[in-house]
């Protein structure tokens, strides 16, 4: 890959000469321009999670836009709280032993209470994730069987299993490589949101991903719940978020709009679902994103319940890579998705 200009220190010299409007839609910037943009940003993101220097590189975006990115390598570890819990051990654990389940734009505890019911919850009575005994559910408990359970053809040992990654499974922690547009590119047509480029990054530095594939894990009378914060784990990327629920950094606005929250594979970024004072914000597209006075075009995220953070991409997407060094071609398509 090539690396324009690396140095973020410099960078953080010219902001203060350089005016700081990284978000207008144009692929051309100057170096400085650039190292001015990549500053603002690496400033926003929580300086704990990132993994060496970020840094401004050439890419080519979805829409075969040859531009200059941003790109910073970040661990998937939340620094202000413990990721978990995820699948009670038992149909007595309560909420404090579990986590969330999304379904149908609804949060539900997914706690022993709500595995018991599940038969009649999704009114089918193949649903069996606990030993009617002893009320003892059935939880993925390694690396090996949570790599099957999260399988696409899950493995039929691990039907009815309450799937979960720990952690502790992935040592050390992967790292991923988000390569972003330092200015979005508006794209002719909006672009869905897929499992290979996840939908941006928080800014703690986990990826918010594409919409976790439900119908594939209910099909198999899986279960793989989010902690609270909307979070869970799986063996390719570690940590990631399905749902924003309120657990990560925000830097505020102009005007007590939404907070940021995060930044989207396009560059634009991704901010929280309502106001400071609570209304929610109006005139949002169907990648729930608009233009705002004093913050131009950003998304705001999904109710948690629904199962996506923004609806698609309104600009021509970046990459997400797991080598740091890898180039960034996201008009090709990657050779294979993480799951889940
Ligand atoms: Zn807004
Ligand atoms: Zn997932």
């Amino acid at each position: 890959m090539t690396v324009r200009y690396i140095p973020l220190f410099a960078a953080l010299l010219l902001t203060a000469t350089a005016a700081a409007e990284p978000f207008q839609a144009q692929a051309k910037m100057t170096d400085a321009e650039a190292a001015a943009a990549l500053a603002a940003f690496a400033e926003n993101l929580e300086g704990r999670s990132i993994v060496g220097e970020p840094a401004i590189v050439d890419c080519k975006l979805s829409g075969g836009t040859k531009a200059i990115c941003f790109r910073v390598t970040m661990t998937p570890t939340p620094t202000r709280y413990q990721p978990g819990p995820w699948c009670p051990g038992n149909i007595a654990d309560g909420s404090d032993k579990s986590g969330i389940w999304l379904d149908k734009g609804k949060v539900y505890d997914a706690d022993g209470a709500f595995i018991k019911n599940l038969a009649t919850f999704y009114k089918d009575p193949r649903w069996q994730l606990f030993d009617p005994a002893t009320g003892k559910i059935k939880v993925t408990d390694s690396k090996a069987s949570c790599a099957g359970a999260a399988r696409p053809d899950v493995d039929p040992k691990y039907q009815n299993y309450c799937v979960e990654c720990l952690p502790s499974y992935l040592n050390p922690q992967p790292t991923l490589t988000f390569v972003i547009p330092a200015r979005p590119v508006k794209a002719r047509s909006t672009t869905p949101l897929s499992q290979f480029t996840g939908a941006g990054l928080a800014l703690n530095g986990v990826r918010f991903d594409a919409p976790a594939p439900v119908g594939a894990i209910l099909d198999a009378h899986t279960l793989a719940p989010f902690d609270d914060c909307g979070g869970h784990v799986n063996l390719h990327v570690g940590y990631h978020y399905h749902a924003a629920t309120g657990c990560t950094k925000e830097v505020a606005q102009p005007a007590r709009h939404a907070p940021m929250i995060g930044m989207a594979m396009d560059g634009y970024g991704i901010h929280t679902r309502r106001n400071e004072d609570g209304s929610e914000p109006k005139n949002l597209d169907a990648c729930r994103g608009h233009n705002f006075a004093g913050i131009g075009y950003h998304y705001h995220v999904s109710e948690p319940g629904a199962n996506q953070l923004i609806g698609c991409f309104s600009g021509e997407h970046g990459c997400a890579l797991r080598l740091p060094d890898q180039t960034c071609d996201a008009s090709r398509s990657p050779p294979r998705p993480p799951r889940r």
